[in-house]
Order: structure tokens, then C-alpha cells, then sequence
């Protein structure tokens, strides 16, 4: 039996950050426990090796059949390993959207206003760019410019701009709304997860008890309380006592997983399982919000663009090199280059829609090989209606869980959606990407309603955002309390993307971040009264 103070469960961007805050001042024996490996490879600390990270570092979920993509089972990738999924991420370093904190306040997250969470972003944050008001320099998260953006990714924000829409510098501080190329989460152009911000430099100093290789199978409760967890390491199952807490950081699907593993969820649907039901609490694992996203790729002659062709190849091997000596050049791509935010209604508080500028053809999510060479828009719904669950498909905690994020199910989704992509091509069509001559691979039915629609739905999946299934709120039958400890058993928080009472509107790496190091103020603080 091991025994720790406080035993974080998953080791991604939340869970790092938890983690790394709470072993700082070497007060509390702490416990980081993560199924995956160490993520320390090439393949994941290169940018440019994104499409190459290997299996044992993603999860590759499948959705069960959605609806409202006729029918089509949705893919969603996750983070496994130190790092979660910041270790697999496009590197786009948002914080969403003033109003999205705003928002969660008046919903009766005291605490969780804009102001409340700007000094915790600022606090994880060094910005290269420097300070000021916005931004942080002190903190272990690099956050920088680009250092080889594609020139076609720049072309994206001037044909935006020849459109009249504003631009922005930077969409994290006083305007998000407009178009731009976004900062990044590397230092000296290798990717920064938040294992390396966080996680690496207290395991170094021997702060922190990092076991990776280790599934959590459940968390133990006793008299309504939180006691520890049991991990399994290949054959071997272990039982880890927390005297203090217990942190669940297991992401949008893992946590409620977890949860619902350890007869914590909607009762019914455990019994029907055979889990011995410990709460009730339909609210885990309800409530799965995801950025529904549509992405156009097209075509065109220039070898500028990533591609599958002789002379990309050759290209590549040598940007490889380059990466290798100078960690400069095309490797240094985030591949989600520039983008913008866009208010679909102009009376809306916040943008609704949100781009990401590839300079590649994406095709179901790159898992298709396409020849040539060319770039994809992507547009995604921001604050999307339709709402999904994360439930059980197995007692066995190494079987996936059911995703089912049950997109498009509201049609206000397709309607945003529809306005984003028609935007989407207008751009493509103003002269600065119109010189690259490209060809839309999908000839999308722009002026016919029923058709547009039909091809969203034919073609729609994930931007990688699931959030909400553990949800933070003011009522008895939220999953969390402002605090973020859980509902219904001491001891127990969840620190993580799933307690995100709405979906932001951005990126949600940094906003699981902030989450993390908000935990451990609240865990530092519970322990210290
Ligand atoms: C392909 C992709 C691209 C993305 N691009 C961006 C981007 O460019 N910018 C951005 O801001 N966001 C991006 N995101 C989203 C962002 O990375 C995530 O929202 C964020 O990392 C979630 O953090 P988290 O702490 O909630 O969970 P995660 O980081 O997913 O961490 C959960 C951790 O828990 C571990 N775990 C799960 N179950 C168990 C268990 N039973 N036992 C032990 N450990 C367990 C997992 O292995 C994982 O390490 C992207 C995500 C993906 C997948």
C-alpha cells in the first residue's frame, strides 16, 4: 500500500498543472498517476510530427453513430501519456472569449468571472511577446510567435482583411474578435505540453511522485468519503491511499469514466452494468458539448503548401534536418497556423464562429492520404446547443467509453455552421488566396441551402473540444462546486476540461490549464483551514 497525501488521476493539461502547483513548496506528498508513458519522443516534441504521433500517445475514440451526421461514427482523438492531450494538440495557444467566464459567473459560478481567471492565465503564461495586462512572463507555459508561419497561412489573413474584417494581434487580449496568425504553445520551436511546463521540472527536483504505465480502474470511497485509488500496471493491480484528496484530472472522457467505474453516475444506467452503485448522480458524464467543425481543402499547383508529391517529400527530409540543428524552418508548424473569430450575427456578445488555416488538405482528419498539394479551412460552432453524454460501454476500465456528442442534434448548430463555411469560401475567393488558384476538393453547394446542409452533414466532425461532463455549478445536482470538489463524496475534486459548464469559445488548452492551477489553490487552501 502507497500512501500520499494527495494523488492527482491523469496527467494532461489540468492534471499537470495541478500537480506541478501542488508539489511546489514540498508541504504535501503528492502523487501523479497516469495510464500513458512519458511522451518524451520525437514524435511528440516535434511539431511538424503531428499527422506521425504514434498510438501508444492517442486514444483514436470512435463516437457511437451520430444522428445528426446521418448516421457516420465521429472520430475523437485524446491525449494519452504525460502531456494528455497538450502532448497531441495543434499547439494553439486561446483562452476563449471575456464574455464565456462572464457567463459561467452568471450562471452561478461565483469566482469564475473574466477577472477572476485572467490573473490564473497570466499566472500559468510566459508570453515572449512580454507583459501587460493580458499577459504573463513568470509563468512554466511557453506561449510564443510562430517561428516559420507558411505563407499561405498569412495569405488567409490578408484575404480576410480584403473582405473588411478586422484583424486582430493578438486574440487574447482586448479584441478576439477578427483574423490573424495565432501563438503557440512550444519554446525554442519544440512543442510545450504542459507535462514539460509542469510535470518535468518537479519530478526532477524529486517533488513529485510521478507513476506513469498505470490505469486507474476506480477511486475508493469510504463513509462517503475519498480514500485513494486502485491502479492497474499491466497484470499487476496496486491500491494507492490518499490521506487528503484525490483530484480527478482524466479529461472530458476520462473523468466521467472514472466516476462512473467506481459506481459514482446515473444509477441506473450502472446497475444495468452490474456496478455497485456508490451515488447517484445523473449529472456525470451528461452535458458532453464539442466544437462541431467543417473543414474545405482544396487543391492548388503550389509546392509552398504541405503536400504528398516528390518534391513535399523532399522538402520534408530536409526540414527534418533543419528541425534537428536549428529547431527552425517548416517543422516548426502547429499546422493550425492563423484563423479568426467571427460573429455570424453582429448583435451576438461574443463570436460564434471560430477558423483554423491549415496549409495542408486535410481529409477525415488526415487519416486520408491526398495527393498533391493544397490547404484546408476549417469552421467551427463556438457555443454549440446540442448537447451529448459520456457513458459506460464496459465495466473494464480499459474499454473505451460510449462518446456520444450527439452533434448537429440542434439545428440552431447547422444553421452557425452554414454561415461560418459560406464565409469560410468568400475568403478563399478574395484575390490574395484566389492567386493560388485552388480548387475546392468537395465542390461545396454554396448557394443551395438543403445541399449545403447536406454536405455538413455528411462531412462535420469534431475540432477536438469535448468539455462539460463533469459540470461545474451552484445546484446540489451539479457535479462540482465553484471550489470544484465534488458534490456528494469529501475529498474527491475534479480538475480538469469536464468542468466547463459551457464549451469556450476557442481552444480549450489553456483553459484546462488555468483550471489545474486553479485547483490547486482551492485543494492548498481546503487543506490549509
Ligand atoms: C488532436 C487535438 C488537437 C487539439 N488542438 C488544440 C489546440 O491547438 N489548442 C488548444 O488549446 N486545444 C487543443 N486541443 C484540445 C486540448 O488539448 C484539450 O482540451 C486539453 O488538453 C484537455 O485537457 P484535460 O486536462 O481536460 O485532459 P487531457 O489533456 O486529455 O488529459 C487527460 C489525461 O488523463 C489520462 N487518463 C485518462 N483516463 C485515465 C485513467 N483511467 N487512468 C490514468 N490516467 C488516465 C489520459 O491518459 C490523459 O493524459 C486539441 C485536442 C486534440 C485531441
Amino acid at each position: 500500500m502507497d500512501e500520499f497525501d494527495i494523488i492527482v488521476v491523469g496527467g494532461g493539461s489540468a492534471g499537470s498543472a495541478a500537480a506541478g502547483r501542488l508539489s511546489e513548496d514540498g508541504k504535501y506528498k503528492v502523487c501523479l498517476v497516469e495510464a500513458g508513458g512519458t511522451n518524451d519522443i520525437m514524435r511528440v516534441k516535434t511539431p511538424g510530427f503531428m499527422p506521425f504521433i504514434p498510438d501508444k500517445s492517442n486514444y483514436r475514440y470512435d463516437t457511437v453513430p451520430q444522428k445528426g451526421l446521418n448516421g457516420r461514427i465521429g472520430y475523437q482523438p485524446r491525449g494519452r501519456g504525460l502531456g494528455g492531450s497538450s502532448a497531441i494538440n495543434a499547439m494553439v495557444y486561446i483562452r476563449g472569449h471575456a464574455y464565456d467566464y462572464d457567463n459561467w459567473a452568471a450562471l452561478g459560478c461565483e469566482g469564475w468571472a473574466y477577472k477572476d481567471v485572467l490573473p490564473y492565465f497570466k499566472r500559468a503564461e510566459h508570453n515572449e511577446r512580454g507583459g501587460d495586462t493580458f499577459h504573463g512572463t513568470d509563468g512554466p507555459l511557453n506561449v510564443m510567435d510562430q517561428r516559420w508561419p507558411n505563407p499561405g497561412s498569412k495569405a488567409f489573413v490578408e484575404a480576410a482583411a480584403e473582405l473588411q474584417l478586422p484583424r486582430t494581434a493578438d486574440f487574447n487580449g482586448a479584441q478576439q474578435e477578427g483574423f490573424g496568425l495565432y501563438q503557440v504553445t512550444q519554446k525554442a520551436g519544440d512543442r510545450w505540453s504542459a507535462a514539460r511546463a509542469y510535470v518535468e521540472p518537479a519530478k526532477a527536483a524529486g517533488r513529485l511522485e510521478v507513476i506513469s504505465g498505470a490505469l486507474t480502474e476506480r477511486i475508493m470511497t469510504e463513509n462517503g468519503r475519498a480514500t485513494g485509488v486502485v491502479i492497474r500496471q499491466g497484470r499487476n493491480r496496486r491500491t494507492l491511499k490518499a490521506r487528503a484528496a484525490v483530484i480527478l484530472s482524466a479529461g472530458a472522457f476520462g473523468s466521467p469514466q472514472i466516476l462512473q467505474l467506481s459506481g459514482i453516475g446515473p444509477a441506473e444506467h450502472l446497475r444495468a452494468l452490474g456496478i455497485d452503485v456508490v451515488l447517484d448522480k445523473p449529472a456525470v458524464g451528461a452535458d458532453l458539448q464539442d466544437h462541431i467543425d467543417y473543414v474545405s481543402s482544396f487543391e492548388t499547383q503550389s509546392k509552398d503548401f504541405f503536400g504528398d508529391s516528390l518534391a513535399g517529400t523532399w522538402r520534408m527530409a530536409k526540414a527534418v534536418i533543419e528541425h534537428r540543428l536549428k529547431r527552425t524552418g517548416i517543422m516548426t508548424t502547429c499546422f493550425a497556423e492563423s484563423g479568426g473569430f467571427w460573429k455570424s450575427n453582429p448583435d451576438l456578445p461574443a463570436p460564434d464562429i471560430q477558423y483554423h488555416f491549415v496549409p495542408a488538405m486535410l481529409e477525415d482528419h488526415g487519416r486520408e492520404k491526398v495527393k498533391g498539394h493544397g490547404f484546408s479551412v476549417h469552421a467551427c460552432v463556438l457555443r454549440p446547443y446540442s448537447r451529448g453524454t459520456v457513458r459506460l460501454a464496459s465495466p473494464d476500465a480499459a474499454h473505451a467509453p460510449a462518446i456520444d456528442p450527439a452533434f448537429l442534434t440542434d439545428d440552431r448548430d447547422v444553421a452557425t455552421l452554414k454561415a461560418g463555411v459560406r464565409l469560410m469560401h468568400r475568403i478563399v475567393e478574395a484575390p490574395t488566396l484566389a492567386a493560388f488558384a485552388p480548387k475546392d476538393r468537395h465542390a461545396t453547394p454554396l448557394d443551395d441551402d438543403a445541399a449545403l446542409e447536406a454536405i455538413i452533414r455528411n462531412r462535420a466532425d469534431t475540432v477536438y473540444h469535448p468539455v462539460g461532463t463533469c459540470r461545474m455549478g451552484p445546484n446540489a445536482d451539479d457535479v462540482v462546486d465553484t471550489h470544484l470538489r465534488f458534490r456528494g463524496i469529501d475529498g474527491l475534486y475534479v480538475a480538469d476540461a469536464s468542468i466547463m459548464p459551457r464549451l469556450v469559445s476557442g481552444n480549450t488548452n489553456a483553459p484546462s490549464i488555468m483550471i489545474g492551477e486553479r485547483a490547486a489553490d482551492f485543494v492548498k487552501a481546503d487543506l490549509a483551514a
